[in-house]
Parts: structure tokens; C-alpha cells; sequence
């Protein structure tokens, strides 16, 4: 990857619990009432919430690349396929001189942002034939990732991408993007999305302003399940660290893909482990077990998922003990 900025002093992060999203799409609803609700926006959905197996935006976005990268192969925990950089067509190099596999969505494939919403039925997705009692679905809430390896960032023949040193969001210079769609092309998650009142590309810009307040972004903080917790991966202290690395009952979504994405999940335990194993890797069995019998430090963090990053940064552990501050760094209580 020919980009230094990978790794940000601090990395902006999430973790969504997939057993508690319930589809109300309020989330889906505070993002474009933020961000996109002007003209030329009317078809974009920075944050989306599909319903899986079948449910995609745009369409099939997932099983369309997956079908492009080839066999899935994984040896104990590690990937040991093509990474969408791996996978390229040197024949189709970008005028930035970069490669990542990719395809670009007709118009219509982002027409139904919420298609096949609820659907359950009795087969697999691969066409297998169920028992009826195992029909499964589940939500998925997608936003776009602030990956590590951004592939945005890479195909960008303008370099109108950058990632933000001080947390690693990933934003496009309005300015300087010309709409080549470079970006829409080689994003595995599909979350850059054309503008035509302005020829531009725009994405998800993980509400900055409000991070730089030390807010939380709108779909974290209006979330009405309250599955979505902000954090600095990154950093030791932070409870999405702890989710991450320690539990490790957070995993990325398509880790395959080889962008490595910094929004991570909490697999959904009643969905079949093949389905799931595809999607988030084979983290899946050993996350589904800590999650069902969580430890006492783990159901401590899980408690924090709806707070804001700015009372969980106002408690510290000292020793044995949790030290709350104010405002004006002064201890107000210990425990
Ligand atoms: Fe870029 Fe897509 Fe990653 Fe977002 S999810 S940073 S748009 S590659
Ligand atoms: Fe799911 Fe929360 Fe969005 Fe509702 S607001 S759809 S519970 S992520």
C-alpha cells in the first residue's frame, strides 16, 4: 500500500452489536437529515442499514465482489486468498498508478436502498434448502469504514482523498474531486456515492466536527437499540480497544477485502456460522462464544454502548480502583 498515512496517531472506530439492531433506521434517518438532504442527495444513504442475506445497497454490492475475488481462503486465522490490491487487472491500472479490484454500480443497483427488507426464507443464499425453522435474517447497519488501507484514497487520480492524521478519517476535498469515480470503482464497501448537481463524489465524513468536540457522530448518538459504540482502536484505553484486541468479540466486516476496515461487529448469534464465518472471518465462533457468556469485564463494557466517548473518558482505572472526574479534570468519585 504506497500511502504513508495509514496509520494515524488516532483511529477513529466503532462497534456495532449486530444481535441488538433492531431496523428502525433512525440512525439511517439522523445521518441524511445531517448531511445529506440537499439537491443531487436525494438517492444517497451514507449510513445504511440492509437486511441480510438478501438485503444489499446498492445491490448485492457484497456477493457481486466476492464472486470477482475468487475462492475464499483462510488457514487458522489468517486470510491466505487475493486481497482486492491482490486481485487487480494490471491491464486496468489507474491514471494514480494504482490497483484494487472493483466494479462500478449501475444507477438502478442503488434505487432500493432497503430491498428485501424482513425477508426470511426457508434456503440459504447459496440455493441450499433449509428446514422452514431455520430462516434467519438480520440487520446490518453499514457506514463507510475509515479504513486503514483506504482504496479510495489509492485510486484517487486527483488525490482528492486523505485520511486525517489526528483520527484517521477519511475525507474527499470537494474542491479538488473532479468525479472520475475512481473511488466508487475501487471502494469494496461501496460507500462513495456520486453527486450529479455537482459532478462530485461524496462519502460518509464521520461527522468531524462533532468528533472534534469530542462528540459522538449522529447514527452512534441517536442510535435507538443502542448497539453502536465510538472508540479510538488504537488506543489501550479505549473500550472498542478492549472489544477488538482483548475480547475479541468485535470483527471486522469482509476483513478478506484486505482494506482493513475500522468499523467492527458483534456476529449475530443465531445466524448460521458458514454465513457468518464469509462475512467477518473465522473470528466468529470464538467472538459468538465470549459474547453468550460474557466475563464480568466484558459485560462491564458491553454496559457502555450508548454512552458518549465523553463520560467514558471521564472514569479511569487506577489500580483496583475506577476514578471519575469533572469537567475540569477534578476527582469527584472513586470505587
Ligand atoms: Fe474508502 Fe470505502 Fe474504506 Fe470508506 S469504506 S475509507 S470509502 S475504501
Ligand atoms: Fe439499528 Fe440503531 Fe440504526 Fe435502529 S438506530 S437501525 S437499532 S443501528
Amino acid at each position: 500500500y504506497p500511502y504513508e498515512e495509514a496509520r494515524p496517531e488516532r483511529q477513529f472506530a466503532a462497534v456495532f452489536n449486530l444481535n441488538r439492531c433492531i431496523g428502525c433506521q433512525t440512525c439511517t434517518m439522523a445521518c441524511k437529515s445531517t448531511w445529506t438532504w440537499g439537491p443531487g442527495q436525494e438517492y444517497m444513504w451514507w449510513n445504511n442499514v440492509e437486511t441480510k442475506p438478501y438485503g444489499g445497497y446498492p445491490q448485492n454490492w457484497d456477493v457481486k465482489l466476492l464472486s470477482m475475488l475468487g475462492p475464499q481462503e483462510w488457514q487458522g486465522g489468517v486470510y491466505a486468498g487475493k486481497t482486492i490490491f491482490e486481485a487487480a487487472d494490471p491491464a486496468k491500472q489507474t491514471t494514480s498508478g494504482f490497483l484494487a479490484l472493483g466494479y462500478l454500480p449501475a444507477d438502478e443497483e442503488w434505487r432500493y436502498p432497503n430491498i428485501h427488507e424482513d425477508t426470511a426464507q426457508g434456503h440459504s443464499p447459496h440455493g441450499a434448502r433449509l428446514p422452514e425453522h431455520e430462516s434467519w435474517f438480520f440487520y446490518l447497519p453499514r457506514i463507510c469504514n475509515h479504513c486503514t488501507y483506504p482504496a479510495c484514497l489509492a485510486a484517487c487520480p486527483r488525490k482528492a482523498i486523505y485520511k486525517r492524521q489526528e483520527d484517521g478519517i477519511v475525507l474527499i476535498d470537494q474542491s479538488r474531486c473532479r468525479g472520475y469515480r475512481k473511488c466508487m470503482e475501487a471502494c469494496p464497501y461501496k460507500k462513495p456515492m456520486y453527486r450529479g448537481t455537482t459532478a462530485t463524489t461524496e462519502k460518509c465524513v464521520g461527522c468531524y466536527p462533532r468528533i472534534e468536540q469530542g462528540q459522538v457522530t449522529r447514527c452512534i448518538a441517536t442510535c435507538i437499540g443502542k448497539i453502536r459504540l465510538f472508540g479510538w482502536v488504537n488506543e489501550e484505553s479505549s473500550p472498542v480497544h478492549y472489544l477488538v484486541h482483548k475480547a475479541k468479540v468485535a470483527l471486522p466486516l469482509y476483513p478478506q477485502f484486505g482494506t482493513e476496515p475500522n468499523v467492527y461487529y458483534i456476529p449475530p448469534r443465531w445466524v448460521p456460522r458458514d454465513y457468518l464465518r464469509q462475512m467477518f472471518g473465522p473470528g466468529v465462533d470464538a467472538a459468538i462464544e465470549a459474547y453468550a457468556k460474557p466475563s464480568p469485564e466484558l459485560l462491564a463494557v458491553l454496559q457502555l454502548f450508548g454512552a458518549t466517548d465523553r463520560i467514558i473518558a471521564r472514569y479511569r482505572l487506577e489500580g483496583e480502583a475506577i476514578v471519575g472526574f469533572d469537567d475540569r479534570g477534578a476527582e469527584v468519585v472513586r470505587v
